[in-house]
């Protein structure tokens, strides 16, 4: 049997927070606790030129993958509602073709 997990494309993430508020709202968290939390990476600016910033959302002990969305066939909370698409839920095989084929700024959770 497969396992399940989220694949996260950082590089498209514009750190909107969309996905805190409905993992929030789904799974009814506690203001000082987190499901899923965004991280900041940068800004700093490299010798040539480029900037380097990274918004990366990261599961907490909390995500169970919304088992109660996912098992009435919808999408877990976080991924209906990431306003840049850059977040996906599948079989572990699916994502880490995905994974692959992106190369880069992509990461994979499995809980
Ligand atoms: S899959 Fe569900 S529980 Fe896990 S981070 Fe996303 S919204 Fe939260
Ligand atoms: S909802 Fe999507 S774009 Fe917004 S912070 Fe989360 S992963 Fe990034």
């Amino acid at each position: 049997m497969s396992k399940y997990g989220l694949l996260i494309d950082y590089e498209y993430c514009s750190g909107c927070h969309s996905c805190e508020i409905a993992c929030r709202n789904e799974k009814d968290i506690a203001l000082e606790d987190w499901g899923i939390k965004l991280a900041s990476i940068g800004p700093w600016k490299r010798e040539n030129g480029t900037w380097e910033w990274n918004n990366i959302p990261v599961p907490t002990q909390l995500c169970d993958l919304c088992t109660s969305r996912v098992t009435a066939g919808k999408k877990p909370a976080c991924v209906h509602h990431c306003l840049a698409f850059c977040m996906d839920y599948g079989p572990v095989e699916e994502l880490s073709k995905k994974m692959s084929d992106k190369g880069s700024k992509v990461v994979m959770f499995i809980p």
